[in-house]
């Protein structure tokens, strides 16, 4: 990974090229940031910048064997570390499990939890870092780098370092001469205290519109209005964007229409029948299809409030949002609001896409008629 081949983040990569060249590489930094923002591509691009044989002030060369090794991932002085699915048969080590985690990256760096589990087809309670694997890089740690002058331990998700994590504590704090670790993860709250107060924290910003719209444009030919649209639903992730390219949103928007319609009579049949296909879609879509409603209800609220002129949503829709923007109270459309929010927080992490959504759904229902027959037809 070049550091060109970056999306935005213009900051961090100066920060990081600065301290390979003033040879000032702080031993353990955590690269923080939530999914599709380059946390993981950018520490893949430092890793082959500190190793390349023939960086220029600004990258790696690309070319020497070092180069050619980080871009198959193969390098032998970088470590991976990343939480999997033990499966008796392939083994207890991250090594074990290094194939399908290279055609991971090779494919698209810019993944995110929730990729990697439908990867490996894993629940997300069943993944770990498992202590063999924290022993492993202990054991590692005593080895001398086989090529390179440095020696990289990228930790992909510390989050799921549970207590046997902290065996790594005093390699973290003095590990070996040219020993660095790289750690790449989501969020601070949920690693623990003692590992992140030995690492030196990188905060990676979510991307702009303009960022997340260049990208489109030059690495996926999206025409630049799509590039648009979709930068405004992506919420700063590049993931979510790729995410959207590949699914046709056109079904999403039908699908959001016929929710509306369903809730509202309200017919418990044709909402158990919708929800199948909700459940069908899988979570990236299912994650997609709640961002593009959420769109949809704060452009209702725009509209509401500063009138159409200002929203821009596709012709065919303006009779929902105009119904929509009638029928729902501000207060309403921001409880519904909060709710998708809460509801794509939980299907991110893995919760029952079914159970959740009829709860939605029927919360829906009561905002839009402000009663519960709903659920008395569902008792009933
Ligand atoms: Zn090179």
């Amino acid at each position: 990974m070049l550091f060109k081949d970056i999306i935005g983040q213009d900051e961090i990569k100066a920060r990081l090229i600065q301290s390979v060249r003033e040879r000032r590489i702080s031993h353990a930094q955590f690269f923080l940031g939530r999914e599709g923002t380059g946390t993981l591509p950018t520490a893949l691009a430092f890793a082959q910048y500190i190793m390349c044989e023939n960086k220029s002030s600004g990258d790696s060369c690309g070319i020497c064997s070092s180069c050619i090794k980080h871009s198959k991932c193969i390098h032998p002085d970088l470590h991976f570390t990343f939480p999997f699915k033990y499966e008796k048969e392939l083994g207890r080590l991250c090594q074990d499990y290094l194939p399908q985690w290279r055609t991971m990256l090779l494919k698209n760096p810019y993944f995110g939890l929730s990729d990697w589990f439908d990867h490996i087809k894993s629940e997300n309670k069943q993944i770990n870092i498992t202590a063999d694997e924290c022993y492993e890089i202990v054991r590692k740690l005593n080895l001398k780098s086989y090529e390179a002058e440095f020696k990289i331990f990228l930790i992909w998700m510390p989050e799921y370092l549970g207590k046997e994590g902290n065996s790594l504590l005093k390699s973290l704090e003095e590990p070996p001469p040219n020993t660095l670790f790289l750690l790449v993860g989501e969020s601070d709250e949920k690693v623990l205290n003692t590992i992140l107060s030995r690492t030196q924290v990188l905060r990676f910003h979510t991307l702009t519109d303009e960022e997340l719209a260049g990208a489109l444009i030059s690495r996926n030919a999206v025409s630049e209005s799509e590039a648009k649209r979709i930068a405004r639903i992506s919420d700063g992730s590049y993931s979510v964007a790729l995410a959207e390219i590949n699914h046709s949103s056109e079904l999403l928007e039908e699908l959001m229409l016929e929710w509306f319609r369903i809730v509202l009579k309200p017919d418990i049949r044709a909402l158990n029948k919708w929800i199948d296909q909700f459940v069908d879609l899988g979570r990236e879509r299912q994650k997609l299809y709640i961002k593009q409603t959420l769109q949809f209800i704060r452009e209702t609220l725009i509209a509401k409030n500063l009138g159409e002129t200002h929203v821009r949503v596709r012709e065919q829709d303006i009779n929902l949002l105009r119904w929509l923007s009638a029928n729902f109270k501000a207060d309403d459309a921001e409880e519904l609001s909060f709710i998708l929010d809460d509801l794509h927080y939980y299907i991110e992490r893995n919760a029952n896409p079914r159970i959740q959504m009829m709860y939605v759904s029927l919360t829906l229902h009561r905002l839009l008629t402000n009663n519960n027959i709903f659920l008395e037809q569902r008792m009933a």
